[in-house]
């Protein structure tokens, strides 16, 4: 999924559980891998026909808008060290395999997150991936705010 979807489902785990950070940050870590076998679309559906610098501009601008919207929900109701830790570690999948893209890391750890990643991945066309993305974050921000 797009990193905004990542962010914003680790921040909603986090505010979920504000006292059981250790838990918080291992099940915004877990959620990764699940949210990507949802079909979806993202920034990394064909990757390999665009240049490098368009998907890095994409990648960096889709995380920092992902970590800003996710502040903005949930920055005020949750510890921000927390919250930023939950963000990064709902995105850490992805940051572990981008060097395999931008950079042709073709190796351990990198390519054994891509390889996994690649395997579990289910990427569909706009506007239905990104449908799918927006219904699922918004049913697990209602499901999420029941618990806490
Ligand atoms: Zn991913």
């Amino acid at each position: 999924m797009t990193a905004t979807a990542h962010a914003l489902v680790g921040g909603a785990i986090a505010a979920a559980i504000p006292n059981h950070p250790a838990l918080g940050i291992t099940l915004a870590a877990l959620s990764h891998p699940i949210l990507d076998m949802i079909p979806h679309w993202d920034f990394g559906r064909g990757w390999r026909q665009k240049s490098k610098a368009l998907l890095f501009f994409q990648a960096i601008a889709d995380l920092i808008f992902g970590t800003v919207i996710t502040f903005i929900f949930f920055g005020k109701t949750t510890d921000n060290l927390y919250l930023l830790m939950a963000i990064l570690a709902s995105e850490s999948w992805d940051i572990m395999q981008a060097p395999y893209w931008l950079f042709g890391w073709k190796f351990f750890p990198f390519s054994t997150f891509y390889n996994f990643q690649h395997l579990i991945n289910k990427s569909i066309k706009a506007p239905w991936g990104i449908i799918t993305q927006a219904v699922t974050v918004t049913g697990l921000f209602l499901v999420l705010r029941t618990i806490h």
